[in-house]
């Protein structure tokens, strides 16, 4: 029954994780594998129903179920400004002979020091984009993954916005561990946060992570009973939308249509004052008990990328459903300045943002179903399904049910992009 699947489970796990292991250490093997890869029929790119054969992008192989991953790697593979960063990394060889640069990336999870995310991240990158048609088999990331991110373990389908933050969280530690060859100090957790810092830093130093796609909420919460407000500042490396409950509702045949959810429907939602239920009452430190009290979010700063996630899993009694609303979502020109706390202190160009990627999630549950993703390149946008890229239409984009944006600030430099 459900105790011996398990057990299956956990045995294909290690036994995976084995694999994994000997395809890393050794190199000879994993060329070898390479050259199979280019006969294997699932790295051959196949015209798709959507577009044309991509000719110098190049798809990430599904190692079972790693699509969530995939679109992931693909999505920040055309964050230019993420992706140089990391792309421009020496390599751990060449950095210090052949051996001692491992240890100057400092996983800390698991105080494993001889896996290197970093490393493995800037390697997929690197083999992106380079006009190979072969698919890119990104096990070697996908081993370090399950060692320093034991939830991710297994062949089941997993959310691919909690690997982004698992993903990115994971970078920047390891990232804060590596300046000047040890650990960072601002990682020993009894080390007292300086206001400063933790206001525009997640936990510490600042790195390419938190400087790329770090911004700061303003939440304020009004007591109800005495009219005291309290603000605090919390950084954010992305937002998660709900999708308004008026959208929600799926729609017979028969039935007209309601309006269109569109993106700034979610935002508007995302930073209304909103009426904190009795489960919630707020602390008030005047009152100094549990109060009613109202809540709202301002965005003070606003990061380079903004990536935005639509809340599409929702649990109800026993399931998480999935909400299949269709939301409009603009690929030139977001205007985000009716959210900033100060407008009047950034200039108007500051607060638009072009579209850069897109993840979907095809199906029902987030169990199952199927990742892919759109992103731009060279003023192009692909299709990333796996081992396949195709070439497709704005249209294509716009049409698909997304489930994380991710939105590139427009540079004063930049003319503005055609509507
Ligand atoms: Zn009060």
């Amino acid at each position: 029954g459900e105790n011996t699947k398990r057990k299956e489970k956990r045995i294909r796990v290690r036994e995976h994780l084995q694999s994994l292991e000997n395809s890393v250490s050794n190199t000879d093997r994993q060329r070898k594998r390479k050259r199979s890869d280019s006969s294997s029929p699932d790295s051959k790119l196949k015209k798709d129903s959507d577009g044309t054969v991509a000719q110098c992008a190049t798809g990430l192989r599904n190692l079972g179920n790693t699509c969530f991953m995939n679109a992931i790697l693909q999505s920040l593979s055309n964050i230019q400004v993420f992706s140089c960063y990391f792309k421009e990394l020496p390599s751990v060889a060449l950095r210090s002979g052949k051996t001692a640069g491992r240890r100057m990336y400092h996983t800390r999870s698991q105080g494993d020091s001889s896996v290197s995310l970093v490393e493995e991240f800037r390697k997929i990158l690197c083999s992106l984009w380079q006009g190979s048609q072969t698919a890119f088999s990104p096990d070697a990331l996908f081993y370090v993954i399950w060692k320093i991110m034991p939830s991710f373990r297994g062949y089941q389908q997993q959310d691919a916005h909690e690997f982004l933050r698992y993903l990115l969280d994971h970078l920047h530690r390891e990232m804060q561990g590596s300046k000047n060859g040890s650990p960072s100090p601002a990682l020993s957790p009894d080390r007292p946060k300086h206001a400063s810092e933790s206001k525009c830093c997640i936990n510490g130093t600042s790195t390419i992570v938190t400087s790329v796609f770090g911004g700061i909420l303003q939440n304020e919460v009004y007591c109800l009973i005495c009219g005291t407000e309290s603000r605090k500042f919390d950084p954010f490396l992305d937002l998660s939308l709900d999708i308004p409950s008026q959208f929600r509702i799926k729609f017979t045949k028969d039935q007209e249509p309601g309006p269109t959810c569109t993106l700034n429907d979610c935002l508007r939602s995302f930073t209304d004052l909103e009426e904190l239920d009795e489960t919630e009452l707020y602390m008030c430190h005047k009152c100094k008990k549990r109060q009613k009290s109202t809540k709202k979010f301002w965005i003070q700063k606003l990061p380079k990328v903004l990536c935005l996630h639509l809340k599409r899993f929702h649990w109800t009694a026993f399931l998480r459903n999935k909400i299949d609303t269709y939301v409009e979502f603009p690929m030139h020109g977001l205007d985000m300045k009716s959210f900033l706390l100060e407008p009047e202190n950034s200039l108007p160009a500051r607060c638009l943002y072009d579209l850069a990627a897109v993840v979907v999630h095809h199906g029902s549950g987030i169990g199952s179903g199927h990742y892919t993703a759109y992103g731009l390149h060279e003023g192009r946008w692909y299709h990333f399904n796996d081992s396949t890229v195709t070439l497709v239409s704005e249209e294509a984009v716009l049409k698909a049910k997304a489930y994380i944006l991710f939105y590139t600030e427009r540079s004063d430099q930049e003319s503005p992009a055609k509507l």
